[in-house]
């Protein structure tokens, strides 16, 4: 899956909503998430973000943020 990280905070774009072809991107408090279970790995969306927040989850640094993309996603 693919993992929205910190620089998407209070980020304004919504490039990466449009071009996402199963709509598994969801709003949290101050930033986007994408949902893990819904994502299909396309990575469409990737080089869409003008501040570069989506990330892989295959770095291991992104547990933290791989977790809040699924909380904020499952409260909607
Ligand atoms: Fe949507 Fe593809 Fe991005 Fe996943 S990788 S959030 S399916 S555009």
């Amino acid at each position: 899956t693919y993992v929205v990280t910190e620089v998407c905070i209070k980020c304004k774009y919504t490039d990466c909503v449009e071009v996402c072809p199963v709509d598994c991107f969801y709003e949290g408090a101050n930033m986007l998430v994408i949902h893990p279970d819904e994502c299909i790995d396309c990575g469409v969306c990737e080089p869409e973000c003008p501040v570069d927040a989506i990330k892989p989850d295959t770095e291991p640094s992104l547990d933290q943020w791989l977790e809040v993309n699924r909380q904020y996603s499952e409260t909607w």
